[in-house]
């Protein structure tokens, strides 16, 4: 989609650290950690947000946990990571193109707030 950061980042219009690209799914660093480990999955096709999941988008979701599973994995978060979305402005969701947050490599506080 038009000016949407996150499509500029697939179509590599916009640099960004990638470990992971397949059709459907691109996982990459985020440029402000918050853990050791944050890198963001996200789907190639544009979706706004988890809101705007159909579905049709059932494999892609599928892909998106497979690779995060197997990205913790080579990262050797045996000790725990989480794995998260945020939606709309209470959550606090700065871009609207659907991403999952990898985040581990420390101990974590919940709630998340
Ligand atoms: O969930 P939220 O929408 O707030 O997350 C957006 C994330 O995208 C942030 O963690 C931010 O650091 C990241 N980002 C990025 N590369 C960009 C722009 C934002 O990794 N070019």
């Amino acid at each position: 989609m038009e000016n949407c950061l996150f499509c500029k980042i697939v179509t590599g219009e916009i640099p960004s650290k990638i470990v992971y690209q397949d059709d459907h799914v691109v996982a990459f660093e985020d440029i402000h950690p918050q853990a050791p480990v944050h890198l963001l999955v996200i789907p190639t096709r544009h979706i706004a947000s988890m809101s705007d999941i159909e579905p049709d988008d059932g494999p892609v979701l599928a892909q998106i946990f497979t690779v995060a599973k197997q990205i913790a994995h080579e990262r050797k978060l045996e000790d725990g990571y989480r794995f998260v979305t945020n939606v709309g402005p209470h959550a606090g969701q700065s871009v609207l193109h659907l991403h999952f947050h990898l985040l581990g490599g420390k101990p974590m506080g919940w709630p998340p707030f």
